[in-house]
């Protein structure tokens, strides 16, 4: 068996074990691009292996999805398959874990009607929610991974040829992923580990608000939610189970009030937003909204997300990550929001997590709302870190203690 192939195999035991940490008589729900058939493949035979009780698989195809939205009418976006939210929504029902293999195209959609996507994303949302209400309960196991494909290689490795651009993407996901380290699943448990005590320093503060300062014009003050918390390295459901929802993470997060953002971020990384790209951004934000928006590159596409609903104006997390990440370390650009977001502290747009809040877990989406979490059918998030970003913590009697200095966590 070569390298590669012990590698493949290696990595899809972490995602089974680790990521979803699936359980015997257990079922998965697993969506994957065509370009990752044969990876996905090797990891429905591991959760096999590992006592799934039924593997459902369902594969998309970039070109015939952008097909769709190059010849589909508007309307037709507004109303999303009955069949396709049923699989979510009765999948959710019964408990199963669900897992996203990606592999985008980072420029799969560029030049869409824009409007479009957005009437896809709210109606999928509106179509799926009793499989968004699991989520944000706590009740379901999910997880996002990535696997190497043609399109998006050579878009990170421009200068390789499409197979060693395959090649060279696999190393970095394999290293981002701790996949070569001796044992990845005890890697992994450490990692976990890890964020402990940093999630703990950060909640034992009760920080009011962060004040974000970067070389690059950033000065926002973002303000926190009394009975916020702080988050990270692994989650667990209600009942017990242990799991990661996306490989790799570095990030430690939570979610800010919505009513309460003043300043100006600018963006410190491409955002690939559904395949297309805006870059060189800044947004303003008056009483946690946005009240003006700046792209050198993808200006519609940006103001696309803010139209979402009211909702998409607003923050839905703060995300912390040192310049120092093994992902920023590597110099890799990936142009996807699972490895950059771990590269770099980052802000979302859009809905606000339940877990960030104490007890928010209980709450309806309105009753989050009331108390300062974020509602909203996009979560989008961006990245604002640089190698002198620092963030200042200060307290509800105005007292500061430094949280980031030069990029790196400063405690
Ligand atoms: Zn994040």
């Amino acid at each position: 068996m070569s390298k590669v192939t012990q590698d493949l195999e290696k990595y899809a035991e972490l995602i089974i074990s680790s990521g979803c940490n699936l359980q015997p008589g257990q079922e998965l729900l697993l969506s994957a691009s065509t370009d990752s058939c044969e990876f996905a493949r090797m990891v429905t035979a591991e959760a096999y292996k590992q006592g799934a009780r039924r593997v459902t698989v369902r594969f998309a195809d970039e070109k015939i999805s952008r097909l769709h939205f190059e010849h589909c009418a508007l309307e037709v976006f507004k109303d999303f398959p009955e069949w396709q939210a049923l699989l979510s929504n009765s999948m959710a029902e019964k408990g199963a874990a669900f897992l996203s293999i990606i592999s985008d195209d980072p420029l799969a959609m560029v030049g869409i009607d824009q409007s479009k996507l957005v009437e896809h994303s709210r109606s999928s949302y509106e179509a799926c929610k009793p499989f968004q209400q699991a989520i944000a309960e706590g009740k379901l196991v999910w997880c996002i991974v990535a696997a190497a494909a043609p399109q998006w290689a050579q878009h990170v490795f421009p200068q390789l040829s499409a197979e060693e651009a395959v090649d060279k993407l696999w190393q970095a996901i394999f290293s981002a992923v701790r996949v070569n380290t001796a044992d990845p699943l005890a890697a992994w448990q450490q990692h976990r580990k890890s964020f402990d005590a940093r999630k703990a320093w950060l909640n034992s503060q009760h920080f009011d608000r962060l004040h974000f300062h970067s070389e690059l014009g950033t000065n926002l003050v973002v303000g926190l939610n009394e009975k916020g918390l702080w988050q990270g390295g692994g989650d667990i459901t209600t009942s017990g189970t242990e799991f990661f929802p996306n490989m790799p993470t570095e990030e430690i997060f939570t979610t800010p009030n919505r009513l309460r953002a003043e300043g100006i971020v600018y963006s410190s990384m491409p955002l690939i937003h559904y395949g297309s790209p805006i870059k060189d951004f800044s947004l303003s934000f008056k009483n946690g909204k946005v009240v003006d928006c700046s792209a050198k590159v993808g200006q519609d596409v940006l103001e696309a997300i803010l139209s979402i609903d009211k909702g998409a104006t607003r923050l839905g997390e703060c995300a912390l990550v040192p310049w120092d990440s093994p992902i920023q370390q590597s110099g890799i650009l990936f142009f996807n929001t699972l490895f950059d977001e771990n590269a770099s502290c980052h802000l979302a747009l859009g809905k606000g997590f339940s877990d960030c809040f104490e007890g928010g877990q209980k709450l309806s989406e309105d009753e989050l709302e009331a108390v300062g979490v974020n509602k909203s059918a996009t979560h989008v998030d961006f990245m604002i870190g640089t190698a002198n970003m620092s963030i200042t913590g200060i307290k509800p009697d105005g007292h500061e203690l430094p949280i980031f200095s030069k990029g790196n966590w400063a405690f």
